[in-house]
């Protein structure tokens, strides 16, 4: 940041660094070209002399560190090229010095000012002083050029800093977007999971667990009744004379029932009672914590309440019944036996004439 402030002391170092620079001189009287020119020499001045202010504007450059100008000259005075020259905007840096030979009234020094002088010393001069002067000029031009550049320098620093907050802004808006993208894509993946996983364990007709996840949980309830030594039923039911139902009313009332009798046998089991379609009209309920006594009594509710019950369809009222097959978990054996067992029990129900049930 240093480099970037212009002190006093730096001012004062470029006014003692003239050292090379570059003054164009202009004078019609060669003797004063050439005593300037000696004067400024001996300074370490590179001066340029040249004898007619029509020249000074052809030769005249942004190499120059400063002006001397003489007011009376042929052809072109020096209040005319100042004019010409304080137009030109590309050279409005370089300091003019007017040198006169007579002595000025107030007004005239405040028109030299006025069309861009920057100062004027009088003929004859005291060499220090006109030196002094010319030093002050050169080394005030070259801190107003190291003024504009730093300037420069730092407008393209703000401009290039303005860019990498416009680019941040840009990524922190981005990275918002994708994190948004993100995180409707997990829910998504989240809900689609959910769904698959309700339906690779769900019957699609009825709602209630599938073949293959009745069969997981009792295999699980199963094997906590082994470890906690407690008792475990299980019903396996079965519609009476379904298939008459389809041929009579057609498969969509059959469907109907299907879906009626699910949700009757839902509302009349316990919240930690499974229940599941074993196949086509087959239904599994399992009763963890319930010995065969206990079980007896849902199963005569049940057979009553659907025995009671009116199923709707878009025509007529049906009733059906249902025959059950009750069992108690004996334990050590297996998932087979017990299936095994529920399924004699149900056939004997049939056996018997259906709307009831049979333990085994
Ligand atoms: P039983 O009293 O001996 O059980 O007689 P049933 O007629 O119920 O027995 P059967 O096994 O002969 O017939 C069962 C019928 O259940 C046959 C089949 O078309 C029907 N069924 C099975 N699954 C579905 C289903 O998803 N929808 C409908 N509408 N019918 C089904
Ligand atoms: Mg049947
Ligand atoms: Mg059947």
């Amino acid at each position: 940041m240093n480099e970037t402030i212009i002190t006093t002391s730096k001012i004062r170092r470029n006014i003692l660094k003239t050292e090379n620079s570059k003054v164009l001189i202009i004078d019609d009287s060669e003797d004063i070209l050439f005593l300037v020119k000696n004067i400024l020499s001996l300074e370490s001045f590179l001066a340029v002399p040249v004898n007619s202010a029509i020249k000074a504007l052809e030769i005249i450059d942004n190499t120059f560190d400063a002006i001397i100008l003489d007011l009376m000259m042929p052809e072109m005075n020096g209040i005319e090229f100042l004019k010409i020259f304080r137009g030109k905007k590309e050279f409005s840096h370089i300091p003019v010095i007017v040198l006169t030979a007579k002595l000025n009234t107030e007004e005239e020094i405040a028109k030299i000012f006025e069309i861009g002088a920057n100062d004027y010393v009088t003929k004859p001069f005291l060499k220090s002083e006109f030196t002094a002067r010319i030093k002050v000029h050169v080394g005030l031009k070259k801190s107003t050029e190291d003024l504009y550049r730093t300037n420069k320098m730092l407008k393209r620093k703000y401009k290039d800093l303005q860019k990498a907050i416009k680019r941040e802004e840009t990524l922190n808006e981005k990275i918002l977007e994708r994190t948004v993208e993100l995180k409707d894509a997990n829910e998504k993946i989240e809900e689609l999971n959910k769904a698959l996983e309700y339906s690779a364990t769900h019957d699609a007709l009825t709602g209630i667990l599938n073949r293959g996840a009745i069969l997981a949980f009792l295999e699980n309830d199963i094997r906590r009744s082994k470890r906690i030594k407690t008792s475990l039923s299980l019903l396996m039911i079965d519609i009476d004379f379904f298939k008459k139902i389809n041929d009579t009313y057609g498969h969509l009332v059959g469907d109907s029932i299907l879906k009626q009798l699910c949700n009757l046998i839902r509302d009349s089991i316990r919240e930690i009672d499974l229940f599941g379609r074993y196949g086509g009209e087959e239904f599994i309920i399992i009763l963890p914590d319930t010995n065969v006594e206990q079980a007896k009594i849902l199963t005569s509710r049940l057979l009553t309440r659907i025995r009671e019950h009116n199923f709707l369809t878009n025509k007529i009222n049906l009733k059906i019944t249902i025959s059950i097959g009750l069992t108690e978990y004996i334990l050590d054996e297996s998932i087979d036996l017990i299936i095994e067992r529920a399924d004699m029990a149900l056939y004997e129900a049939k056996q018997s004439g259906r709307d009831c049930m049979k333990i085994h």
